[in-house]
């Protein structure tokens, strides 16, 4: 179970971003490896920090938090952003450069020692991206999709270990195995000590001499795979699911990178969305506003029956309790809201034509208060009340 990440940091829940930077630097500060000789309680509590700091400090990605906590959506295992981090020390220390500096010589000395992207990119596969086209049903009741993707495998040849059958990979020299550089340099703490792949093995720890015929050293193989993504219900467009370790995997059987599975949903035109709540138009009678009916209203589950009150109008809305998208992560769902429009028909029968003649003898004028109102509505709308 993963700590809460405003405990991690020991700051409310309502706290500013400038509180979260704060509070990030003094806790960072205090167990940043440089200032515990590379102590690993410290060092774990570093990487901790920072990945509550990262998620913290983006108001999205807090947003997201707040709302999907550590789990983020369901069926995929991944969240709204934050879960496809994997800090390593590394990382952690870039990020803390990244917004904290290192003396004067700030990012691009780091772009330096990291080689840009940094070792991460070179031993984690690449993520996938796939989109995934949802409809509104979809959406409502939660599916699963199938979707084909172009991968790469381990080589069956060499178990993807890159090496030619019958020989093995052997202890990278250049850092006896550690796959790590660790180097002095200056910062605002005085020494600094900053952790690098080393440039012999690229951080992998091992060097193949002779290379698999079938994979060229490489450990894997192009593949194009299947796979099924469990989507939960009541996900929105641009939502995305990670799916972790189902992306490519990295060299020489480095960990995998991760599927993410960008959703776009595609508009129903029956239905205006908010959030959970939906909206739908519609059009009933004369007849059926005066008099009152039972009315069939499309939802994403199906038609549900709608009462008509005698004397509806046009504009009046009724609320369909829980007819609308489910509430991810809150269980619950929102409502169907439906709006009213009082239909008056353009062609008519000699037959209604008679009978509307004879009701025109002997309706009512509509009252002068609903006059007062339309404008006060216009007023309201333009802000002017
Ligand atoms: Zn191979
Ligand atoms: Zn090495």
């Amino acid at each position: 179970m993963k700590q809460d990440f405003y405990v991690v940091l020991g700051v409310q829940r309502d706290c500013s971003e400038a509180d979260i930077k704060k509070a990030y630097r003094k806790l960072a500060m205090e167990c940043h490896p440089d200032r515990n000789n590379g102590d690993k309680t410290a060092e774990e509590k570093f990487k901790l920090v920072t990945e509550a700091y990262e998620v913290l400090r983006d108001p999205e990605k807090r947003a997201a938090y707040d709302r999907y906590g550590h789990q983020g959506m369901r069926g995929g295992g991944g969240g709204a952003g934050f879960s496809s981090m994997h800090f390593d020390l590394s990382e952690a220390l870039m990020v803390f450069m990244r917004d904290f500096g290192i003396g004067g010589s700030g990012g691009s000395a780091f772009e330096s020692l990291f080689g840009g992207g940094g070792r991460r990119d070179r031993r984690r596969g690449h993520d996938i991206k796939v989109g995934l086209k949802l409809t509104l049903a979809e959406v409502a009741s939660g599916t699963t999709k199938t979707v084909r993707i172009k991968s790469l495998d381990s080589c069956p040849e060499c178990a993807g270990t890159g090496a030619r059958s019958g020989t093995q990979p052997v202890p990278c020299g250049t850092c006896g195995g550690s796959g790590e550089v660790r180097r002095q340099a200056q910062s605002l703490f005085g020494q600094f000590l900053t952790v690098s792949p080393c440039p012999t093995c690229v951080g992998e720890g091992t060097v193949v001499h002779s290379p698999c015929d079938v994979c060229g050293g490489d450990g894997r193989v192009k593949s194009e795979k299947t796979i099924q993504i469990d989507v939960p219900a009541g996900v929105a467009d641009h939502h995305y699911l990670t799916l972790r370790g189902q992306g490519v995997p990295g060299p020489r059987n480095g960990p995998r990178g991760d599927l993410i599975a960008v959703l776009d949903i595609k508009d129903d035109p029956r239905f205006e969305r908010h959030g959970d709540d939906l909206v739908y138009d519609l059009g009933i009678t004369f007849a059926q506003a005066a008099l009152g009916a039972e009315v069939k209203v499309p939802t994403p589950f199906g038609e549900s029956m709608l009462r008509i009150e005698p004397g509806t109008q046009t504009g009046m809305a009724y609320r369909i309790r829980a007819k609308g998208l489910p509430r991810l992560g809150e269980g619950g769902h929102g409502d169907l809201h439906v709006r009213i429009h009082v239909w008056t028909p353009n062609k008519l029968t000699p037959e209604q034509r008679k009978l509307l003649e004879k009701l025109s003898e002997i309706e009512d004028a509509p009252p002068e208060k609903e006059k007062g109102k339309f404008w006060e509505t216009i007023r309201r709308a333009l802000g002017q009340a």
